[in-house]
């Protein structure tokens, strides 16, 4: 749907139009007029479906921007996700002037506290903090006419239910409340009643979400065959963008230094890093310097790039929903993608529950050989010499040519330039990954608490030794004190999908974003 059928003033359209926004996704379709007319809305779509304009631009276009107090608030599970909030917002109130402010945790109060004087007219928050403003009366909510639960299933997860009953407290009960999520476990649903007036539940259901512009395969492969049968496909495949996915924060580790000690162009980011280290790899991976993120599913949920051209599932992941957010990395915009899965044969109950909600069947590859590894490779090299060609000034080095071509033969001199420009040799270098136990087996009782409600967790369940982002929540859960949670939450995590902006690649010309069913 066009953007000009919503009911959106000039303005705006001018700034979706300036965002690259070509036509409207399905959840802001439904949920942008349903909210301009007022209404409660509670919006169920799959990260990456632009749920932040959903919201950010209907908001946009009530507030009232000669009035000096807060008239929004939008609370989000992580400081990475409210950052990219406030940045969406912002850039999309931009032609209105509207201002915009952010506070969260694990940053200087003062600074936000300044900020907050600037009378901001939309306030985005992370729970603790918010709860910390709110008390020292440095955020003032009493003319709060809207408010915004983002991410609800996240902060859900990350035990914030206490938090924001607390922050509703302070909000005027005559307000219009919006509440969106990818997820809409009943603890979810309970909030939207209590809190809520009859809500209108806008759903956009799963299968519209599985997009085909991703070709989806398998490799059966045992645990300790997986990087270099990993490896191999990189280098027949050379994938440009690519986001390799594992289980544990140990594997992170051992996959980016196994990757670059093979030349690879990788880093790897998890939840121990801190904020700044992780910001830069993400920045780095944004603009190209950086061709292989290693991540967790936690730390990746703050990844929002359009251009990944492939997803590596190192490990298969034990939910369902956690593979189609992974893979949802790729394959946006418009653009194509391709996304590998790594299956061990014990695994293959995983493989078909997957399929069973995506509703395609993955295809699946044989690893390739040592021949046909060997030729990509070679013409990868190719492709660099012809590159070298091109930036060369022959003269300046026509003198020494001509010495060399007298002594050898060409073909011998071009053989010496390939060796070298050939990743060949580096891939010799012997990478040892430390095996991880691998899922349970399906079917019968499985998992302690792997049936239960663990979404966005680290493909969850008890089993994964390694896997410390799983004992972050857990504690994230336990705790009581609001300001920790925002603290640990920035220390520990990253933040879900989504985007602001920001530095993602504007490439102009590639936003499609159309969510094309299967059928
Ligand atoms: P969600 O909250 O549903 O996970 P986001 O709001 O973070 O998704 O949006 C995901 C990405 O899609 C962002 O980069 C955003 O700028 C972009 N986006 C949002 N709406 C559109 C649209 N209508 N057309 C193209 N891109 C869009
Ligand atoms: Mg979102």
């Amino acid at each position: 749907m066009k953007f000009n059928e919503l009911g959106l003033s000039d303005d705006l359209l001018k700034a979706v139009t300036t965002a690259g926004y070509e036509e409207a996704t399905p959840i802001q379709a439904e949920t942008i007029p349903m909210v301009l007319d007022g209404q409660d809305v509670i919006g169920q779509a799959q990260t990456g479906t632009g749920k932040t304009a959903a919201f950010a631009l209907p908001i946009l276009e009530k507030i009232d921007k000669s009035n000096q107090n807060v008239q929004a608030l939008v609370v989000s599970p992580t400081r990475e996700l409210a950052i990219q909030t406030q940045e969406e917002i912002y850039k999309l109130g931009r032609n209105e002037r509207a201002n915009v402010q952010v506070v969260y945790g694990g940053a200087d109060i003062r600074r936000q506290i300044k900020a907050l004087k600037n009378h901001p007219q939309v306030v985005v928050g992370t729970p603790g903090r918010l709860l910390d403003h709110i008390r020292r009366h440095t955020l003032k909510l009493d003319h709060v006419q809207m408010l915004v639960l983002d991410e609800a299933d996240e902060m859900l997860n990350m035990g914030f239910l206490d938090d924001i009953e607390d922050i509703i407290k302070q909000l005027p009960e005559e307000r219009q409340t919006m509440l969106f999520s990818a997820t809409m476990p009943p603890e979810i649903k309970r909030v939207g009643v209590q809190f809520m007036k009859d809500p209108k539940h806008v759903k956009i259901k799963a299968k519209e979400l599985t997009t085909d512009l991703i070709d989806q395969f398998y490799v059966r492969s045992r645990d300790f065959e997986k990087f270099d049968v990993m490896t191999r496909f990189f280098d027949v495949q050379s994938p440009d963008l690519t986001i390799v996915f594992t289980r544990t924060k140990r594997r992170v580790d051992e996959i980016s230094s196994g990757l670059q000690a093979r030349g690879y162009n990788a880093a790897g980011i998890h939840g121990d890093l801190t904020q700044k280290r992780r910001t830069q790899i993400m920045n780095q991976f944004r603009h190209g310097q950086l061709d292989i993120l290693v991540a967790t599913d936690v730390a990746a949920r703050g990844i929002d790039i359009d251009d990944v051209t492939h997803v590596y599932n190192y490990d298969i992941p034990q939910d369902p929903d956690s593979y189609v957010h992974r893979v949802g990395r790729t394959g946006r915009a418009g653009k194509h993608g391709v996304s590998m899965t790594f299956v061990t044969p014990n695994e293959m109950d995983y493989l078909r529950e997957i399929e069973k909600l995506t509703k395609v069947r993955m295809l699946p590859l044989k690893p390739p050989s040592d021949e046909e590894a060997l030729v990509s490779q070679l013409g990868a090299a190719k492709d660099t010499v012809v590159d070298l060609i091109n930036k060369t000034d022959t003269e300046k080095f026509a003198k020494v040519a001509e010495s060399l071509l007298a002594e050898y033969d060409a073909e011998d001199l071009v053989a010496a330039l390939l060796n070298d420009v050939t990743k060949d040799n580096s891939s010799q270098v012997p990478v040892k990954i430390t095996p991880e136990r691998p899922l349970p087996r399906r079917g019968g009782k499985r998992h302690g608490n792997g049936g239960g409600y663990h979404r966005g967790g680290n493909g969850g369940g008890n089993n994964h030794r390694g896997g410390g982002n799983f004992r972050h929540r857990q504690d994230r859960r336990g705790g009581s004190d609001s300001r920790n949670h925002d603290s640990r939450n920035h220390g520990g995590n990253g933040s879900r999908h989504s985007n602001g902006n920001g530095g993602r690649r504007s490439d102009g010309g590639s936003h499609g974003f159309t969510i094309r069913k299967k059928d």
